[in-house]
């Protein structure tokens, strides 16, 4: 079946996020012989359009207005709404992240098409239907789904699909939407100190526990997430100490990550923590009590001090 599939594309800051890119390639996998559109709304979309056509958009869409620069729930559900109405998709797809677990909920209830969210890929089965496969139970088993009718919209976990460049010759279209009256107003946005990686798209997760006691010990961990380019993350344990930010909890009331690469330090292997890591490629445990639940999910495990072997790894890997 050829369907049209509608990629809603988020930027961060000048930079287009890369789940955005994921669900391109999504997008392309359902769309069959149909079309893959997107949509980008802020003062820096133009500059995306070559971007979305390497991978695969067909038709662009630019909401090209300072007012779309930053989030705002009321404004982004009314153009998104009217994206839709305009182009008309089966699929809408969009990044699950921040805005998207906001703004996703809202339009599909808006338009009441059905929503599934988190998906962690979206494919088509051998009747050509389509089918999502996401996480249940704090990641414990794997559902796959097929709706009974559509439009649907899906929103899709960072780091799961591996993007494919799919060059077109894209048509951008720019788009111009009336505003609603609002009856929201953000006054201030603070922002926390700018995560150097973001947790949910980095490749590599060097993540502390209770066991790094302090602070301070955390800086040895952020040492080796810089020769990896990678993030510095925490169990709840660590948070709750106060040793760290709660903006860097993974978990079940954290964040969910899905790095290649994912570096337990000092963390003990709690359900709840576990939660948040089950989909990262590889585990690396680093725990001194050979019993810690951490080991039985860990795809490689270090017994013993974690001020001994983080700092060997540092200047292990500094050396490559
Ligand atoms: P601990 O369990 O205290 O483990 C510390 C570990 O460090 C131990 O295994 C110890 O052997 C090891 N260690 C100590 N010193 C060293 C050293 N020098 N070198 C190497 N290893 C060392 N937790 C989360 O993480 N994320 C969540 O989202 C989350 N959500 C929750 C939601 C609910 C509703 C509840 C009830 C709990 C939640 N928790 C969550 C908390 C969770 O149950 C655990 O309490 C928490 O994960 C424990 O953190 P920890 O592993 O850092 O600490």
């Amino acid at each position: 079946m050829d369907r049209k599939v509608l990629v809603i594309a988020e930027m961060k800051g000048q930079k287009i996020r890369n789940v955005s890119i994921e669900a391109l390639t999504a997008a392309k996998q359902v769309a069959g012989a149909g079309n893959v559109i997107s949509a980008i709304l802020g003062t820096h979309s133009a500059i995306q359009v070559d971007l979305l056509s390497q991978y695969g958009a067909e038709q662009i869409y630019i909401v090209e207005d300072s007012d779309y620069d930053e989030y705002h729930p009321e404004l982004y559900t009314h153009a998104v709404v009217k994206l839709i109405q305009e182009t008309q998709p089966d699929v809408i797809i969009m990044g699950h992240t921040g805005n998207g677990k906001d703004l996703a909920p809202r339009v599909a209830a808006r338009l009441e098409f059905g929503l599934a969210s988190d998906c962690i890929d979206i494919n088509l089965d051998a009747s050509d239907e389509i089918v999502i496969s996401r996480s249940i139970y704090s990641g414990k088993l794997f559902e796959k789904k097929k709706f009974n009718s559509g439009p649907i919209f899906v929103t899709i976990r960072p780091n799961n699909i591996t993007p494919i460049q799919q060059a077109t010759e894209a048509l951008t279209i720019s788009y111009t939407v009336e505003k609603p009256s609002i009856t929201l107003l953000i006054k201030e946005i603070v922002r926390r100190a700018a995560e150097k990686v973001d947790l949910t798209e980095a490749k590599v997760i060097v993540s502390g526990g209770r066991g790094v006691k302090s602070a301070e010990g955390f800086k040895v961990l952020q040492q080796l997430a810089d020769v990896l380019n990678g993030a510095v993350g925490a169990s709840r344990g660590a948070c709750d100490a106060d040793y760290c930010d709660y903006s860097l909890q993974i978990g079940q009331t954290g964040k969910v990550v899905t790095p290649d690469l994912y570096i337990a330090c000092g963390i003990s292997g709690a359900i709840q923590h576990v939660a948040g890591i089950s989909n990262s490629k590889f585990i690396v445990a680093i725990n001194k009590d050979p019993d810690a639940p951490i080991f039985e999910v860990a795809d490689y495990g270090i017994v013993g001090d974690l001020f001994e072997i983080v700092p060997q790894l540092t200047n292990e890997f500094s050396n490559i």
